[in-house]
């Protein structure tokens, strides 16, 4: 148990610059520990992930999917006769479930006595905080978790008639029609969920492919899916300038010259860590050279009083990460448990439809270890898509370790992906082998039941023979 009595110098133990998942939980484990907490949020409590990332997020997602299950329906005898979707109340329920989150984190946070300050709150000096009411707090230690916001690339002329996906959660009417720029995971998720609600997509990417940094295989696959889903893709070009037209409508220039028209242009281009005019130049913190806080495997920074965690650090821009790094933090600092965030398996899911799921390495960066690699993969029509006649396939790619057989990574792609690669994860952690996953028992019918009996072992570039496997019983 942390004890104050020698910090009574300060005003408080601990003081957490922002609301959100890192800083929340930091605080009420901190504050669990003994320590007097305050919290400052400028905006809602709850952050990214809560206010305007994941979850509404996933909710849009969820949305978006009934377009497909009414159309698959009919395979299995349903009429689904004159649905309509209605935006307006998908935003209004949305939201009204986003302050019912937010008031949870406010009652959690006042259940671990944490005092909660709703001000933008910056640095002044090693033990010094500023709110902006011009209150000075001082603080044995200061936590920096403020996260990031969408980055706005160059100053293109009508770069303020764009959106990013903050506002893409307020629209007031949904797009007939919408161009979004970039290709990771904001584009990708929200071209998705956009097309299945009805707008028309294109993504326009300066790179020739999505998704940079996954597994080749994936790459090209979730990008034959969007295609098929309807999504036009624009490869290798940027927008250098959007024009109101009128009407709504927006002319937006490619920097190829090539013009495209839409009502929304989205911005997806990456995100940048909030440290801009946080007083950390003052105190003399530590940027690294994508401008996030420096810090080291304990989130500390160049100055002992000052430590960071989350998207701030720019280091795996995940919610799960954010929270525990938090959470070591606290112990670390004021539970007297040190321990550091294990940063080798960390599942990830883009929820695009059909969805990816990944955990571990690529083959690409198995093989750029020095390994020989056995790779074992499949590629069907689940069971479900024989009556629904969906054209999506299940993708499933395991990458071995020839010499110890450990299972290095998990790539998959198709419905439920996220669910099972959670689960996939522990058995990573565990480093399981592939004759771990080939004793489990098979769950039948699943799609699941692929990733334990895979046998044919490829050669990276071996075509998939075509099969139509999935819940086809194993005989
Ligand atoms: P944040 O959650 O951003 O919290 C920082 C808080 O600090 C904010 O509330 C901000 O208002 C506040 N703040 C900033 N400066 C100050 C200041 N000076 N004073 C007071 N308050 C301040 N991750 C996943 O794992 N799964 C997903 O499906 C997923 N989907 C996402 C979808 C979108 C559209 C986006 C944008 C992100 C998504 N993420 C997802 C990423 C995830 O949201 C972040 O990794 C996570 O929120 C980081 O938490 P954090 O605590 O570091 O920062
Ligand atoms: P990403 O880093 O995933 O993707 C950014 C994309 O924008 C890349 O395709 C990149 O291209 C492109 N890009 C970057 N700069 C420019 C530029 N100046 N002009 C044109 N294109 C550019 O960022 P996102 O914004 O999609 O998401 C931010 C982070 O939030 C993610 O990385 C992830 O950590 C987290 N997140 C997680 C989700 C999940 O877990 N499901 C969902 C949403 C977000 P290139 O590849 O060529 O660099």
């Amino acid at each position: 148990m942390f004890s104050h009595v020698t910090q009574a110098d300060y005003d408080v133990d601990l003081f957490v610059i922002g609301g959100g998942s890192g800083g929340v939980r930091a605080a009420r484990i901190a504050a669990n520990h003994g320590a007097r907490v305050r919290i400052a949020e400028e905006y809602r409590l709850g952050g990214t992930c809560v206010i305007r990332g994941c979850v509404p997020k996933k909710l849009f997602v969820y949305a978006a999917r009934f377009a497909h299950e009414f159309e698959e329906a009919a395979g299995f005898g349903w009429t689904v006769e004159g649905a309509t979707f209605d935006w307006p109340t998908l935003i209004a329920n949305k939201d009204k479930e986003i302050a019912r989150l937010e008031g949870a984190y406010r009652a959690n946070l006042e259940r671990s006595n944490v005092e909660i300050v709703r001000q933008r709150a910056t640095v002044e000096g090693p033990h010094d905080v500023r709110l902006a009411d011009g209150t000075r707090v001082t603080a044995h230690t200061i936590l920096i978790a403020t996260g990031g916001h969408p980055n706005l690339g160059l100053d293109i002329p009508g770069r303020e008639l764009g959106i990013t996906s903050n506002e893409a959660f307020h629209l007031e009417r949904l797009p007939k029609s919408i161009v979004i720029q970039g290709g990771g995971y904001i584009a990708l998720e929200f071209a998705s969920l956009f097309a299945g609600l009805g707008s028309r997509v294109t993504v326009v990417h300066r790179g020739d492919k999505v998704l940079r940094g996954f597994d080749e295989e994936v790459r090209e696959r979730i990008l034959g899916e969007l295609v098929q889903a309807g999504i036009a893709f624009e490869f290798g070009t940027t927008i250098d300038g959007i024009f109101d037209v009128g009407e709504g409508s927006k002319r937006i220039r490619l920097n190829d010259g090539r013009d495209l028209f839409a009502d929304e242009v989205m911005l997806a281009i990456g995100r940048t860590p909030n440290t801009t005019g946080l007083g950390l130049d003052k105190v003399g913190v530590q940027l690294n050279a994508s401008g996030a806080v420096a810090v080291d495997d304990r989130s500390r920074t160049n100055i002992p009083s000052i430590y960071a965690v989350g998207d701030v650090t720019d280091r795996v821009n995940l919610t799960p990460v954010a929270i525990r790094e938090g959470h070591a933090f606290a112990d670390t600092v004021f539970g007297g448990k040190p321990w550091s965030v294990n940063y080798d398996v960390i599942p990830t899911a883009v929820f695009t439809e059909p969805e990816i799921g990944v955990v571990g390495l690529t083959e690409a960066e198995a093989r750029a270890q020095g390994r020989r690699l056995d790779i074992y993969k499949t590629d069907f029509r689940s069971l479900k898509a024989t009556l629904s006649g969906s054209k999506s396939r299940i993708f499933m790619k395991l990458v071995v370790d020839q010499a110890s057989d450990k299972v290095l990574g998990v790539h998959l792609i198709g419905e439920g992906s996220a669910e099972i690669v959670q689960v996939a994860a522990i058995a990573l952690n565990l480093s399981a082998t592939k004759a771990d996953f080939d004793r489990t028992m098979a769950l039948h019918p699943s799609s699941a039941e692929e990733l334990v009996t895979l046998r044919t072992k490829h050669a990276s570039s071996d075509p998939i023979p075509e099969v139509s496997a999935g819940a086809t019983p194993a005989i």
